[in-house]
């Protein structure tokens, strides 16, 4: 049975960052439902004028669409063996749609779902000093906690750094308030299941990291 990875935690908890790093320690695909929406949002079509002002709210896409567009990508063949999922699912219908859709195509279940805990004050600065390359949006800084070597320069590619449109003060607070009222119930719906494990999310990323790392280990032993 493949590996399958939820992360979860506050908008600005670091799971981008943990996803970009569990890629190339597990081998496993990151699928990130921010970014799938950030390709569409490029696009012109209907669907990209809608996605786009629904990001810039900090609104969340409707759950039928999100589902849609992350089933394309789980089918997908470098997905056979599990995937990372980041920022996905974040209702509780789609939590469901996962688990469906898993049972159902893969005959596999959600291996673990790590909760990446900050404060939301934490999260807020965390957010505000968010920086991403042009090239790579996995190549991710903080103007304070994690800087490029070079001023507003990826130490990887060499390109600009740019802030996302939909990091803004305003949409930072509603994504919280988004993120209160429909993702937060998720917490329960893993537990409930014997799948979530808690992670202090205010280490620093490669501690972070090491915790996720040995949960998942232990996870698939058992
Ligand atoms: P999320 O995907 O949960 O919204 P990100 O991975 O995008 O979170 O991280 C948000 C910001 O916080 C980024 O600028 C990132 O560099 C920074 N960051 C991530 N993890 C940590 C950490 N453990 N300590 C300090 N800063 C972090
Ligand atoms: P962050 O890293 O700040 O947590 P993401 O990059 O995951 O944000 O998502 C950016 C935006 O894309 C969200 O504010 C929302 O509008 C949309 N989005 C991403 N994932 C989902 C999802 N699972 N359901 C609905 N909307 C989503």
């Amino acid at each position: 049975m493949g590996t399958y990875i939820v992360l979860l935690g506050l908008p600005g908890a670091g799971k981008g960052t943990q996803a970009a790093l569990l890629k190339e320690r597990l081998g496993l695909p990151h699928v990130t439902s921010g970014g799938l929406f950030r390709e569409i949002a490029e696009q012109q079509s209907e669907l990209a004028d809608k996605v786009r002002a629904i990001m810039a709210a900090g609104d969340l896409v409707p759950d039928t669409i999100t589902i849609e567009i992350v089933k394309e990508r789980i089918s997908r063949d470098d997905a056979q063996h599990g995937v990372i999922l980041d920022g996905f699912p974040r209702t509780v219908p789609q939590a469901e749609a996962l688990d469906a859709l898993l049972g159902e195509t893969f005959d596999a279940s959600v291996t673990l779902a790590p909760f990446i805990k900050l404060s939301e004050a934490e999260a807020l600065e965390r957010l505000g000093g968010r920086w991403v390359c042009t090239q790579n949006p996995n190549h991710m800084y903080h103007m304070k906690f994690n800087p490029p070597k070079a001023d507003h320069i990826c130490d990887i590619d060499g390109a600009p750094l740019y802030q996302r449109e939909d990091d803004t003060p305003e949409a930072h607070k509603h994504r919280l308030d988004v993120y209160m009222e429909k993702t937060a119930p998720l917490i329960d719906y893993y537990r409930d299941k014997g799948l979530l494990v808690e992670i202090d999310g205010e280490q620093s990323i490669e501690a972070v990291q090491e915790t996720v790392i040995a949960a998942i280990e232990s996870a698939a032993q058992s």
